[in-house]
């Protein structure tokens, strides 16, 4: 596995080991430096701190192959403890997670960021679960925030959100101080895209991409091992990319892009102002139709898939990763979709990408809740300058 330079800054010999820890189950101090690719003394060092601080044990030797037993190392789960909180523009979506990344405990709460006391309602909800915490006597390592939004790495202010109607807050700031605690604030995708890189199936992989496709469209992106955020935190707007001259006018201002095309909300606005489906209707009404033989919400979703597939081998082309992880409530229609996707990726891959893989995830809604209580067990390379 390698571990990129560049934005990563922090002790990632650390985050590195406690997540593949959580993700292999006990290793020795062999196996780390081997699939970490990091020196046998680099390894040895890190492990003695976190034995220092309670956060691994050394399990009963092993016999070993090459003479000498072998000492599987193993994480503490109860030792730390992080809470990971998503903030959509309808609800709250919280998790506790445990060093070992297992969730052990989840809430979602409506909520209003337009209210005038947005902030302090959300901040009232994480205190109750850092209450909770301390009233079990369990301690707690911070909390990740994440957010729909533009957020400056270095800080945690949030630059800009259009779903939450929130501009230049630092939110990472104020929970710091209201809270006491380290917090680290993140926008949701890139924090989905870190926690996969330390813990999910992509954990393995050095360039990937990530793309989120919901109501609203992102892009994560790790390149040559770490996560690309671009020179303000910016970078994956990719439902911003201009897709069609003239189209419908889209969140940003702009008209055509790519989100105000293909995304739920635009697929199911489509649907309903073209009386395929009543409006009242849902996601699962325009698939189901689709499914049963409707010509109009079959042929809709043909055309998402082709827009969506054109768009998305453009970034292909482009940045050639290995795999694209495809998440996000779009993923219900993924059976509809995959046909002229596919289709239109096999026309406009070049040669040397065609072998990129599709992978395409079930959706979870918490996963953006847990993904935040994940970075922060891996801060470094979620949030490299951020200080608790
Ligand atoms: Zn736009």
């Amino acid at each position: 596995m390698r571990w990129g330079s560049g934005s990563v800054s922090g002790d990632m010999t650390r985050t590195a080991v406690l997540a593949l820890l959580a993700r292999r189950g006990p290793l020795s101090r062999a196996q780390i430096a081997d699939l970490l690719q990091m020196s046998p003394a680099t390894i040895t060092q890190s492990t003695k701190r976190l034995l220092t601080e309670g956060l691994l044990v050394e399990q009963a030797p092993r016999p070993s192959p090459a003479g000498r037993p072998s000492i599987p190392l193993s994480l503490v789960p109860e030792s730390a403890h992080t809470v990971g909180i998503q903030v959509a523009h309808e609800h709250v979506t919280g998790v506790i997670s445990q060093l070992d990344a297992e969730v052990v405990h989840s809430f979602r709460q409506d909520f209003d960021p337009a209210a005038p006391d947005a902030v302090a309602t959300l901040t009232a909800l994480i205190r109750s679960e850092i209450d909770e915490l301390e009233r079990r006597r369990l301690p707690l390592a911070g909390v990740g925030v994440a957010v729909p939004g533009i957020v400056e790495p270095e800080t945690g202010t949030l630059r800009m959100s259009v779903r939450l109607g929130w501009t230049g807050l630092p939110l990472a700031a104020r929970l710091r101080e209201d809270l006491g605690v380290p917090v680290f604030v993140d926008n949701d995708i890139s924090a989905v895209t870190a926690a996969e890189r330390l813990y999910g199936p992509g954990a393995d992989e050095a360039d990937f991409l990530l793309a989120a496709i919901g109501q609203g469209i992102g892009l994560g992106m790790v390149l040559d091992g770490a996560p690309y955020r671009g020179a303000a935190g910016a970078a994956g707007e990719f439902g911003h990319m201009p897709v069609q001259t003239d189209g419908p006018i889209c969140v940003c201002g702009n008209r055509g892009c790519l989100e105000s095309l293909v995304s739920t909300e635009a697929l199911l606005r489509n649907a309903q102002a073209a009386g395929i489906v009543p409006d009242e209707a849902d996601l699962d009404d325009l698939g189901s139709l689709a499914r049963t033989g409707d010509r109009a919400a079959a042929k809709l979703l043909e055309t998402a898939g082709t827009l969506l597939g054109r768009a998305l081998a453009g970034v292909i082309n482009l940045l050639g990763p290995r795999s694209v992880v495809v998440i996000g409530e779009i993923t219900a229609l993924w059976d509809l979709l995959s046909d002229p996707l596919h289709r239109v990726l096999l026309e406009h891959l070049l040669p040397a990408v065609r072998e990129t893989r599709i992978e395409v995830r079930p959706w979870d809604d918490k996963l953006i809740a847990v993904s935040a209580a994940r970075v922060v067990l891996g801060a470094p390379l979620a949030a490299p300058r951020q200080k608790g």
